[in-house]
Order: structure tokens, then C-alpha cells, then sequence
């Protein structure tokens, strides 16, 4: 069987920088996979080229053994079956947690008003904000926002989901709340990819830990061996 999300022989340059050098890695479904390394090593860029935020110039990237690297695939389609959530939250000001859930699945996906209205108030309440529907950005913490922001993403029903620095911009007081979300993701069974600074998520959500320096990865392994060899 195919991985689900396999990233072959990438590359990325940004100019003349070469930022991803012949970067291979194999997702597994359900697999937790953590990106770490050095600032500027290139996880960030590796999790957008997933997205096609970036375009690659060398390599291809798979989604179930379909490439989603090639020009000519479809990108709406594609963001549909990969989720991303920011270190900015990027939600819409001036609509409400509820509107922000249910924005896309309506436009993009097509579904009623009064379906997406029901899946949105699942995924909310899924992310503890059911009290929350009608809030406006502003008026919610930053993580109530990031947590908005994972309903968003979830709300596209994606295979795959990438969290690129998500708790980065938080108070630390509120990091807890989004990890605990994103460890019942994990636990359910979602597919993720995470670029976080948060060794103890990576240690014990993680089922894969890879770590990326100057470009390309130079160690994969499980947890154990990962963070307890000397
Ligand atoms: P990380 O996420 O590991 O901190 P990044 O993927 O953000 O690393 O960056 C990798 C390298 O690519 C860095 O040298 C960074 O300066 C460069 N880079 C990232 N985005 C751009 C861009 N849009 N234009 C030019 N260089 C970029
Ligand atoms: P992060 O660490 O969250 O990736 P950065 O500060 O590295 O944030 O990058 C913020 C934005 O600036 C990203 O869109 C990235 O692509 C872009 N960027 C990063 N490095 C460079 C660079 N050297 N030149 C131009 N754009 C860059």
C-alpha cells in the first residue's frame, strides 16, 4: 500500500537558496509525523509545498499515490483533502467563529446553509467552543482563535492535516488548550504533519519525529529512540 503522503526527492529553491534539497519522507495514514530543526531549516516550507502555498522545482509530492505537485493539479481540489492551520490564526474579522467554520464547505464544497450550519456546530463543540458560535475574532483568545481555526480546516473533511508553528503565537497559558485539540485529532485517528517547538506534544503525540536541518532531513525515528539517546 501506498503511503499517504509522500514527499519524493523535493526540491525548493527560493532564488538562488536551495531550501528543500532532495527531501524524501513517507507519510503513513494515521501517523503523527513531527517536523523539528534549527530556524530556517525548512519545515515550514516543506509543510506549504504540501499545500502549494510554494511550488517545488525538482521532485514530486503524492497524495495516495496521486501527484499534487503537477502544475496541472487541481488546487481546490486538492486543499480540500490537506488541511493547514498557521501560526496566525488568518480567520475572517468580520465574521463570526460559526461563519468562519462554515465559509468554505458552503462556497467551495457546495453544501446547504443549513448543513454546513450543523457540521460547523459539530466541529466547534468538537474543539470545545460551543458557546462560542457567534463570536467574533476579536472578541475570543488567541487560542479560542487558533482552535477556531482547526474547525475550519476540519470542516473540509482533509485525509491529511499540517500544523505549521500553531501554538508559536500564543500566551503560554493558552498552548495547553490547542495541543489537547490536536491530541484528540491525533487520537482519532487523523493524519498530521507538525512543525512545533513543543518537545513534550512531539514526544508523546508524535509516532515519528524527523528532524531537518539546512534543507534536508537528517534523522527520522520514533520518539523513544529520538529524545532518549544519548
Ligand atoms: P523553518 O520553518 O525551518 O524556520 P523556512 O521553511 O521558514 O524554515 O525557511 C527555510 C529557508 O527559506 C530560510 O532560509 C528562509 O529564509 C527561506 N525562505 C522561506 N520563505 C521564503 C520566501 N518566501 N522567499 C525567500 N526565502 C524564503
Ligand atoms: P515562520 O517561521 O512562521 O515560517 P517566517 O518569519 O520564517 O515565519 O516567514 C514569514 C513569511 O515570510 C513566510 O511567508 C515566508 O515564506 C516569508 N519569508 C521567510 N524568509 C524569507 C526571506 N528570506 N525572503 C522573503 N520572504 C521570506
Amino acid at each position: 500500500m501506498n503511503p499517504l503522503l509522500e514527499f519524493d526527492e523535493v526540491n525548493k529553491y527560493f532564488g538562488e537558496t536551495h531550501v528543500l534539497k532532495d527531501v524524501s519522507l513517507d507519510i503513513e495514514d494515521q501517523d503523527v509525523t513531527v517536523v523539528v530543526g534549527p530556524s530556517g531549516s525548512g519545515k515550514s516550507t516543506l509543510l506549504r509545498c504540501a499545500n502549494r502555498l510554494e511550488e517545488i522545482q525538482g521532485g514530486e509530492i503524492r497524495l495516495d499515490g496521486e501527484s499534487i505537485s503537477d502544475p496541472k493539479a487541481d488546487i481546490n481540489v486538492l486543499r480540500q483533502r490537506i488541511g493547514m492551520v498557521f501560526q496566525s490564526f488568518n480567520l475572517f474579522p468580520h465574521k463570526t467563529a460559526l461563519e468562519n467554520v462554515t465559509l468554505a464547505p458552503r462556497k467551495v464544497r457546495g453544501l446547504d446553509d443549513d448543513v454546513a450550519e450543523a457540521r460547523g456546530e459539530e466541529l466547534l463543540d468538537r474543539v470545545g467552543l460551543s458557546a462560542q458560535l457567534n463570536s467574533y475574532p476579536n472578541q475570543l483568545s488567541g487560542g479560542q482563535q487558533q482552535r477556531v481555526a482547526i474547525a475550519r480546516a476540519l470542516a473540509m473533511d482533509p485525509k491529511v492535516m499540517l500544523f505549521d508553528e500553531v501554538t508559536s503565537a500564543l500566551d503560554p497559558e493558552l498552548v495547553g488548550e490547542v495541543l489537547e485539540v490536536m491530541r484528540t485529532l491525533a487520537d482519532e485517528g487523523m493524519t498530521m504533519m507538525v512543525v512545533t517547538h513543543e518537545m513534550g506534544f512531539a514526544r508523546e503525540v508524535g509516532d515519528r519525529i524527523v528532524l531537518m536541518s539546512d534543507g534536508r532531513i537528517v534523522e527520522t525515528g520514533e520518539p523513544k529512540q529520538f529524545f532518549e539517546s544519548p
